[in-house]
């Protein structure tokens, strides 16, 4: 996989809003939030898309998953949405997997 500019948040060679970090991943504030709340999770792992997750990374995903739920009952998110673009046409634009945490508004349904 490729660096992206989340590589570089990982390494702390760019700064970024820091919320939650251990030692499999690390969760910031998005740069251009969509939502009054909108966090990313990501995986220090460099993983491009969801859909080139393997088998051996099924600790991983599951952590990824409690860590953003157990993010959103610190901050007091009752309700939220959790977001994986996978792919350009799905909406990806940075290929570093992460969970999108978006909050604090109505959502609509079906997605844009
Ligand atoms: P996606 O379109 O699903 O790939 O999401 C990528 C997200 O990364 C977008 O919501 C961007 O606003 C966000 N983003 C890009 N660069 C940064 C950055 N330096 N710090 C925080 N968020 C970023």
């Amino acid at each position: 996989m490729t660096d992206t500019i989340f590589s570089k948040i990982i390494n702390k060679e760019i700064p970024a809003d820091i919320v939650y970090e251990d030692e499999k991943c690390i969760a910031f504030n998005d740069i251009s939030p969509q939502a009054p709340t909108h966090i990313l999770v990501i995986p220090r792992k460099g993983i491009s898309k969801l859909s080139e997750s393997q088998e051996t990374d099924k600790d991983l995903l599951g952590h990824l998953m409690l860590s953003a739920t157990q993010i959103a009952k610190k901050l007091n998110l009752d309700d939220y949405r959790l977001v994986i673009n996978n792919g350009a046409d799905a909406g990806q634009t940075v290929f570093h997997l992460h969970i999108h945490i978006l909050a604090g508004r109505p959502f609509g349904w079906p997605p844009g």
